[in-house]
């Protein structure tokens, strides 16, 4: 084995919500050649495996992983080719996705502006399709390169391929856990206007029309002030981001969602148009409609001050405290709305 298989590793701090136990084996992979060797070892010895990027979107157990979590640390941005205005960058698994942002914005290469200041790594981003103020990842991925555990291969699949819906993908779908993504290449356009279609972001504006450095800055500064970008000072970002998705209703359902609200002499419900059939009710809204308040706190855990959406951990939380709040939340949205509300991070070794 070319490089360290550790034991009893602790993974809170590898996390944003800095929570779960310890990994019974650990591995730190820099390359392809160690990534296909870690899977091996855990073959070899029956081992499940967790793949792991920057841990911004996992809820560990406290009792860790009975397995081997398999952390894909690949590095490098290449601009590798150029038609016309469309510019392919790929970049390798483990780069930090607000570098690449910021890396794209600074070539002044349009298409990833609004994803600014997401944390977590570029491997994690095609997962759950990451999207933010109007944009998302499947509008860019072109490519991903991956490692298929089923077939024992590298494949790359196509933008089609990875089925990409709202926060979905094959990859967190119908074919969980089978391939280990090592890089994604993205079509980026030469100079192009920032997409600047998100209401905050209109009203950031005005009638200014912004470049795309000045998009990153008040997309940066927007999440700021809602703690959704990872800050060590503010204990609000100690979560990971988003707890639930955003509903997507039939417009019958909207329209019984409605009368309850009605009911409760609740004002009206906000929407989003998905089509012509479904609508998106903000989760946030339901939250709060439902009795929780931001900053509301119990025990250990609580709702961000700054984000009604955002479960945080106020310091010495356990999975278990995370997961009861995360109920009593799904509950009473239930009982108010008749809503399911559908947790957004990855549970690991529950
Ligand atoms: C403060 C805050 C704000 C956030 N804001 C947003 C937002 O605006 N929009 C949004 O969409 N998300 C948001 N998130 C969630 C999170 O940042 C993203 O989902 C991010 O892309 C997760 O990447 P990661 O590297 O941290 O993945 P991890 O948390 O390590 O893993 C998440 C999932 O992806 C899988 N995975 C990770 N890397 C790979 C890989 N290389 N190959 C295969 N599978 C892999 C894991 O197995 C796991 O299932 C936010 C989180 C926080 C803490």
């Amino acid at each position: 084995m070319s490089f360290l298989i550790e034991k009893n590793v602790s993974l809170a701090e590898l996390t944003t919500l800095k929570i779960g136990g310890r990994a019974v084996f650990f591995a730190f992979a820099e390359s392809e050649t160690e990534v296909v060797e870690a899977l091996q070892f855990a073959n070899q010895n029956k081992l499940k495996v967790f793949i792991l990027g920057g841990g911004s979107n996992v809820l560990i157990a406290d009792e860790g992983f009975d397995g081997l979590v398999l952390q894909i640390a690949l590095k490098g941005i290449s601009i590798f080719s150029r038609k016309d205005k469309t510019i392919l960058v790929k970049a390798q698994a483990g780069e930090d996705w607000d570098e690449f942002v910021k890396f794209c914005v600074e070539r002044n290469l349009q298409g990833v502006e609004c994803l600014s200041g997401i944390p977590g790594w570029v491997g994690g981003t095609p997962v759950q399709n990451v999207g933010a103020y109007g944009q998302e990842v499947s509008e860019t991925i072109v490519a991903v390169r991956c490692f298929d555990r089923k077939n024992e291969k590298i494949v790359k699949l196509s933008n089609a391929d990875c089925q990409f819906a709202y926060r979905t993908s094959l990859f967190n779908t119908t074919e969980k856990n089978r391939y280990v993504v090592l890089a994604a290449t993205f079509a980026l356009k030469a100079e192009g206007e920032p997409k600047i279609v998100y209401r905050d972001l209109q009203n950031y504006f005005g009638d200014r029309k912004p470049n795309l450095k000045e998009t990153r800055e008040a997309v940066l500064n927007i999440r700021s002030e809602k703690s959704m970008v990872i800050n060590p000072q503010d204990s609000n970002s100690r979560s990971a981001g988003s707890f639930f998705k955003n509903p997507i209703v039939t417009k019958e359902k909207f329209m019984e969602i409605e009368k309850l609200a009605h009911l409760s002499r609740i004002d009206n419900v906000p929407f989003f148009k998905v089509d012509d059939n479904t609508v998106k009710i903000p989760a946030a809204w339901l939250i709060e409609k439902s009795g929780f308040h931001k900053g509301f706190q119990k025990g250990t855990v609580g709702l961000s001050t700054n984000h009604t959406l955002a479960i945080v951990n106020l310091g010495n939380a356990k999975a278990a405290d995370i997961l009861a709040l995360r109920d009593e939340i799904q509950s009473k949205v239930k009982s108010c709305f008749q809503v399911e509300l559908k947790p957004e991070p990855v549970f690991v070794g529950f």
